[in-house]
C-alpha cells in the first residue's frame, strides 16, 4: 500500500490554498471534524470518508465553546503525535489543526447560533449550552472546508441529529454521512474519555453496552412494550453500582422525541457517570441493514 504524505495546515488561508486546486478540478471533498485524541472510531470515519470522496480533510480542534465551566476542557486528552500517525495510516490528505483564533476570530462580538430545541434535551439538559457550542464550531469548520460530505459518528447520536438539522436548516450543500459506533471487544464504545477510567471503572462501564444489548435482545424476542425493554436494560445497569445512570431514554431517531412503543425508528440513548467520567452510548432497538452496529451479544437474564 502506498501512502501519500498528509499535508498539515493551521490557518484558514492555508487550508483553502490546499483545497482550491482539487475543488477546481471537481474532486469530491469529505470532512471529518474531531477533537483529536484519535482512536479506532475516528479512523473508521476517515475510512468511510476515503470511500466516498477524493480528498479527505480531518480537523483536530478541542472546541472550548462546547465545554461547560465545570467540564474537562483543560484535562481533555491531547495526543498530537499519535493523531498525526493515525491520520497518515488512514490515508487522510489534509490535517487541519487550527487554534482558537483561526476558528473564532479575535473578539467576542460575532454571530451566534443556537442548536434549538433538539439541543435542550438529553445531553443538552445535563450540559446546558453544549450543543450551541457544537453548532458554533461545526458551522465555522464547514464554512472553512466547504466539503461535499460531512462524516460523523453515530456514537454521538444527538449531535448527529442536531448537525443534520444544522445542514438542512442553513441549506448547506453538504451530504451528512453517519457511521456506526466502533466498540472495544467487550462492547464499550471507543471514546477519548475512556482514558479517564480506572481499571475498576473500566470493568464496570461494560454495563452500558450490555444494557443496550439486553434491550435489543428483548426487542428481537418480539417485545414492543417500552417498560419491558427498558427493564432489561436497567437490570444490566443496576448490576454495576459504580455506574450512575443520568438518563436511559427511548426516542425517535430523527426527532429525538420520546416514544412509548418500539418500532424501526426507535433508538435507545444512555448517559452514565462511571467514577468521574461521563459516558454516552446508544443503539437502535431493531437494527436493520442500513443501521446495523456491532453490539456484542449478551446472555439473556
Ligand atoms: P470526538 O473527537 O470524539 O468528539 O468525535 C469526533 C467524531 O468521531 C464525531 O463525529 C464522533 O461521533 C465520532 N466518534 C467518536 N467515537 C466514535 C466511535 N467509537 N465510533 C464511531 N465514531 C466515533
Amino acid at each position: 500500500m502506498t501512502t501519500t504524505p498528509v499535508t498539515h495546515v493551521a490557518t484558514v488561508p492555508e487550508l483553502r490554498a490546499q483545497l482550491s486546486a482539487p475543488r477546481g478540478e471537481g474532486r469530491r471533498i469529505a470532512f471529518v471534524p474531531t477533537m483529536g485524541a484519535l482512536h479506532a472510531g475516528h479512523a473508521e470515519l476517515m475510512h468511510r470518508a476515503r470511500a466516498v470522496a477524493d480528498i479527505v480533510v480531518v480537523s483536530c480542534f478541542v472546541n472550548p465553546t462546547q465545554f461547560g465551566p465545570t467540564e474537562d476542557l483543560s484535562r481533555y486528552p491531547r495526543t498530537p503525535e499519535h493523531d498525526a500517525e493515525l491520520v497518515a495510516a488512514a490515508g487522510v490528505d489534509v490535517l487541519w489543526r487550527p487554534d482558537e483564533r483561526d476558528v473564532y476570530g479575535d473578539d467576542d462580538a460575532g454571530t451566534r447560533l443556537l442548536a434549538g430545541p433538539l439541543g435542550d434535551i438529553l445531553e443538552g439538559a445535563s450540559r446546558p449550552g453544549h450543543f450551541d457550542g457544537v453548532v458554533a464550531v461545526v458551522a465555522r469548520l464547514l464554512g472553512a472546508v466547504q466539503p461535499d460530505v460531512l462524516v460523523l459518528g453515530e456514537k454521538d447520536f444527538q449531535q448527529l441529529a442536531i448537525l443534520r438539522r444544522l445542514v438542512a436548516d442553513l441549506l448547506l450543500p453538504v451530504e451528512v454521512v453517519g457511521v456506526p459506533t466502533i466498540r472495544e471487544a467487550d462492547g464499550l464504545a471507543r471514546s477519548s474519555r475512556n482514558a479517564y477510567l480506572s481499571p475498576e471503572d473500566r470493568a464496570a462501564a461494560v454495563a452500558i453496552p450490555r444494557a443496550l444489548a439486553a434491550a435489543r435482545a428483548r426487542a428481537a424476542d418480539g417485545s414492543r412494550e417500552l417498560p419491558d425493554v427498558l427493564a432489561a436494560a436497567r437490570s444490566q445497569l443496576a448490576a454495576q453500582p459504580r455506574v450512575e445512570v443520568d438518563y436511559l431514554v427511548a426516542a425517535h431517531a430523527t426527532s429525538l422525541a420520546p416514544v412509548t412503543r418500539v418500532d424501526d425508528a426507535t433508538v435507545l440513548l444512555v448517559a452514565a457517570r462511571v467514577g468521574s467520567t461521563r459516558l454516552i452510548d446508544n443503539a437502535r432497538l431493531l437494527p436493520g441493514p442500513d443501521n446495523a452496529d456491532h453490539l456484542p451479544e449478551v446472555p439473556h437474564d
